[in-house]
């Protein structure tokens, strides 16, 4: 995803080290004291409590361009999503707009998704929902007012042969972005919608 082949050969020479802070972690995904900040999120909605170590995870992948750590982050998603006994026909991630995207280079919901699908057996489909209109600022807006400058922000295609889909994300906040989302999805036909993110924010 936008990388070279150059950037390819030096992810697979670098020894994976904590996915928030670089350190050595024996492959797991936290060094111990990263490890110690993190907190599971009970429930099916999300793997991690947001906050500590994977905040610090998430903000690297999306804003630090460290897009190595979509496949690790997506690795355990998938994992989650294996437990949780998730049965859905395709994998759809929350798509970005096309501008902010193109700022980004990257969808990192895509990054996540992409291992989460290949462990689930389903296609990954990055064209059925598409944002239509760039996310407004959210963060001083009441529920309500979220939900209405959402409102008409993605559409969907329809898919009869894949009627229960998984949409992933990398973190939920209030909730609105995936209930928009969903909308869209139920309106263009699906059956099933399922959430699944990397992070709750509660
Ligand atoms: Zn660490």
């Amino acid at each position: 995803m936008g990388s070279t082949i150059l950037d390819s050969i030096l992810e697979l020479l670098a020894p994976l080290g904590c996915a928030a802070c670089d350190a050595p972690s024996e492959g797991a995904l936290f060094c111990n004291t990263c490890e110690a900040t993190t907190q599971m999120h009970d429930g099916p909605l999300g793997l991690y409590e947001y906050g500590g170590a994977v905040a610090d995870a998430i903000k690297r992948l999306k804003y630090e361009g460290r897009t190595d750590l979509g496949a690790r982050l997506g690795a355990e998603l998938a994992e989650a999503a294996l437990r949780l006994g998730r049965r859905v026909d395709v994998v759809v991630p929350v798509p970005m707009h096309p501008l902010r995207r193109k700022e980004r280079g990257y969808n990192q919901s895509a990054l996540l998704a992409h291992p989460v699908a290949k462990r689930l057996g389903v296609p990954l489909d990055l064209s059925r929902l598409r944002r239509v209109r760039p996310a407004p600022p959210q963060a001083e807006l009441s529920q309500f007012e979220r939900r209405r400058n959402l409102e008409g922000a993605f559409e969907a295609r329809p898919d009869r042969a894949r009627p229960r889909v998984l949409l992933v994300d990398d973190v939920c906040t209030t909730g609105t972005t995936l209930s928009v989302a969903e909308d869209a999805l139920y309106a263009a036909g699906a059956e099933r919608v399922e959430r699944l993110v990397f992070a709750v924010a509660t």
